[in-house]
């Protein structure tokens, strides 16, 4: 598997990749799912909903003040470092990504289509137009309120409740579906309609390399390389930096 994925890598002229929380797993930020999942200990409806945001603004805040300082100090791992390669190598690598926490850019990537949105950024709920880089300085008051109305700031992700950025959601569609490899890591394909991508390039005849240790619900195919690693640990020998 490994051999073969190495092979499609090498020799595809127009790949995309979509990832998912694993792939930021080994720079330490907890996955929601699976053996080690956030959602094991906390409520999605309570904490990531836009009604919880409107209901209970302290405790929604609270959360995200711990997420972010999770966050902090946190670095791209190698397997970003793999991707920033093959994207200079290819000329050309759309990266199609649910992770909010902002790493392929900081990794240097670009043409990063975040479909759920990003941590790094707040904005007023009442949509007056304020937004900012979310800071200590802003998150001295819980909750934070907006400078211009008052009203209470939201983080710049799609809380449950809210339908994802229409635009970027069909440019990521389009990309699984003309694209001539999907390379999909990190993620458990369960949350709709994202994981709705891979299957879409499934259906439009595309091969897709998965890269994650556990099983997920993608097919047992001939189109799907599985391969059951790590993405820090086999990126870099899958784009050639690592022998
Ligand atoms: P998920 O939590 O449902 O699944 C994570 C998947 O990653 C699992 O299948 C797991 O087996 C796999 N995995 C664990 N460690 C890995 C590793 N080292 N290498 C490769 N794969 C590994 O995550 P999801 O599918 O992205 O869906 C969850 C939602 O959670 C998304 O909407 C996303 O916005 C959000 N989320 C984002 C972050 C982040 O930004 N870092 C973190 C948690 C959740
Ligand atoms: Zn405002």
């Amino acid at each position: 598997m490994i051999n073969r994925a190495i092979e499609l890598i090498r020799n595809r002229s127009n790949p995309v990749v979509f990832t998912g929380a694993g792939m930021s797993r080994e720079s330490g930020m907890r996955t929601f799912r699976g053996e080690e999942g956030l959602w094991k200990e906390y409520s999605p409806e309570r904490l990531s909903s836009i009604s919880g945001l409107r209901e209970e603004p302290e405790v929604v805040w609270d959360w995200y003040k711990m997420r972010l300082m999770a966050g902090e100090g946190v670095k791209p791992h190698a397997g970003y470092r793999a991707l920033t390669h093959l994207q200079k190598l290819k000329g050309h690598l759309p990266v199609i990504t649910q992770n909010v926490d902002g790493l392929h850019s900081i990794s240097g990537q670009t043409d990063v289509l975040e479909i759920h949105g990003s941590m790094r950024t707040a904005s007023c709920l009442k949509k007056c137009g304020f937004s900012t880089q979310l800071s200590h300085e802003i998150l001295k008051e819980t909750p934070p309120l907006c400078p211009v109305c008052g009203t209470i700031l939201r983080p710049d992700i799609v809380l449950f409740g809210e339908s994802l950025p229409q635009e970027t959601i069909a440019r990521s569609y389009e990309l699984a579906e003309e694209c001539d490899l999907l390379i999909v890591i990190g993620t458990s394909v369960q949350v709709w309609p994202a994981a709705g991508i891979p299957f879409a390039a499934l259906e439009n005849g595309v091969d897709v390399i998965e890269i994650n240790p556990a099983r997920t619900e993608l097919p047992h195919s001939e189109s799907v390389i599985s391969v059951r690693r790590k993405a820090g640990e086999i990126l870099p020998l899958l784009v050639g930096l690592k022998e």
